[in-house]
């Protein structure tokens, strides 16, 4: 490693960095983290902090996770790289297929495709869907529906379905024949509801209007994070998933579940649609795979897609990566999920989830500034902070970053994006991480 001197002075200015300016990373040059073991993180002036960010929401096991490093080095030893392209597979892949079709078989799915991460794993999933359609001889099908706050990675299909301006505008025009509905988010609606069962009705009745007004004949597939993650942590009512599943299905249109933040354990279950107890045509998944050890991802098919592929020896899949099935991906990703399931992540993440959840509840009680606290279920947590609370106005940017540095000096890494403090650490934290999690915040908006 260069020494720090080295380092400081370059830090910022040499790449771009994903999700801010240029001028933004030299003003405010980032942490620089050089270290790390268990669930924290050591930058390089020493300072070690909890955390809270899990690297970006897919470190579950934290940093010293021997068996999916150790699966790492000998894959690289034996197996440093071969394509799953036609003609060629290699055992890694193959026997991680084995696994997560297992693995996700209570939530219909019997195939996976394999992918370098999340956004591409969206990529898939839109194209197929699109193919599907051709294939059963319903070409005009080509529409996709989303969630307004959803976010489903950076690709072109990615920000075209995304339902956040931040980004979308700068990239446009997108795919046409994309359109949003209003999510299930109580504190802010364009109905002013309140109650979140009854705005997950109006939701799905937006829902049913837009296709309605679409015609379900041109529409592909409707993509949703079963709980909208980087928009701000915001679960909806158990009702929206298995209603916005019951719509989809009546109306032929594919259901994709973006399971990129909530497969493998996040929220206090296995999937995002076993927590709300449904069968999507695709699951999305990347991130916690490989707990963000190496770069993979893999998109899951249910018996629709199965059925029409397969059947059809015309089903060319004209689509993949390089890395698709990458044998050390693949191992890391294998020795993951036998950690996951050794640990039983989700119980840990069910009880320290709800731990954090009702810390932060107590601090919206101390702190004017905390308009929302939302999560509740598992490891994902959101304060949306607010410049009055009467009038929901969202806090200055400044001074949500200001909050993100004491609550960073007083121990933890915490994430801020626009108006909301995230939370999604490693699903094996312990009650004293989650405690030191929130002082850490007490102190930053304390400060402020
Ligand atoms: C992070 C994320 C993606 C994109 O994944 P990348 O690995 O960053 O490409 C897609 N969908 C959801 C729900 C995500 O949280």
């Amino acid at each position: 490693m260069k020494d720090s001197n080295f380092l400081k002075e370059h830090n910022g200015r040499l790449m771009w960095h994903p999700m801010t300016s240029p001028q933004d990373s030299v003003e405010q040059p980032p942490k620089i983290i050089t270290g790390s073991s268990g669930v924290s993180v050591t930058d390089i002036d020493g300072h070690s902090v909890v955390d809270a960010v899990g690297g970006l929401w897919n470190v579950n096991l934290g940093y010293s996770c021997q068996p999916v490093k150790d699966a790492i080095t000998s894959q690289l030893d034996r197996l440093p790289y071969y394509s799953t392209f036609r003609g060629t597979s290699n055992d890694a892949a193959i026997e991680l297929s084995y696994e997560l079709n297992a693995f996700f078989a209570p939530d219909g799915m019997s195939r996976a495709f394999f992918t370098s991460g999340g956004s591409d794993s969206v990529e898939t999933g839109l194209r197929l869907a699109r193919q599907y359609h051709k294939l059963r001889g319903e070409a005009g099908r080509t529409k996709f529906l989303s969630l307004k706050k959803g976010y489903h990675g950076t690709h072109m299909g990615g920000a075209s379905v995304n339902g956040n301006a931040n980004f979308r505008t700068a990239y446009e025009p997108l795919l046409p024949g994309c359109y949003h509905i209003p999510a299930p988010y109580t504190y802010r609606n364009p109905f002013n509801e309140t109650d979140p069962a009854k705005l997950a009705q109006l939701c799905v009745q937006a829902l049913e209007d837009e296709i309605a007004f679409q015609g379900a004949g041109t529409i592909a597939a409707m993509i949703m994070e079963p709980i909208l993650g980087a928009g701000g942590v915001i679960p909806p009512h158990e009702s929206f998933a298995p209603m916005v599943q019951e719509v989809c299905n009546r109306n032929g249109i594919l259901l994709i579940s973006d399971e990129v933040i909530t497969g493998y354990g996040r929220t206090g279950a296995w999937s995002g649609a076993r927590l709300w107890g449904i069968q999507p045509d695709m699951m999305c998944t990347a991130k916690a795979i490989t707990n963000g050890y190496f770069p993979f991802g893999a998109l899951m098919l249910g018996h629709r897609m199965v059925e029409v592929f397969e059947d059809n020896p015309s089903a060319r899949i004209g689509h993949g990566y390089t890395y698709s099935g990458h044998p050390v991906g693949a191992a890391a990703a294998l020795a993951c999920l036998a950690e996951t399931k050794r640990l039983n992540v989700v119980d840990n993440a069910a009880a320290r989830g709800t731990q954090l959840y009702e810390g932060c509840l107590a601090l919206q009680k101390k702190h004017d500034i905390i308009g929302d606290v939302r999560g509740g279920h598992g490891l994902m947590t959101a304060m949306e902070m607010v410049a009055d609370r009467a009038t929901k106005t969202p806090i200055d940017a400044a001074i949500a970053s200001a909050v993100q540095d004491v609550a960073y000096q007083n121990g933890a890494m915490v994430r801020v994006s626009g108006p909301n403090l995230l939370l999604s650490p490693p699903l094996v934290l312990t009650e004293d991480d989650a405690n030191t999690i929130l002082t850490a915040i007490d102190a930053g908006l304390a400060a402020i």
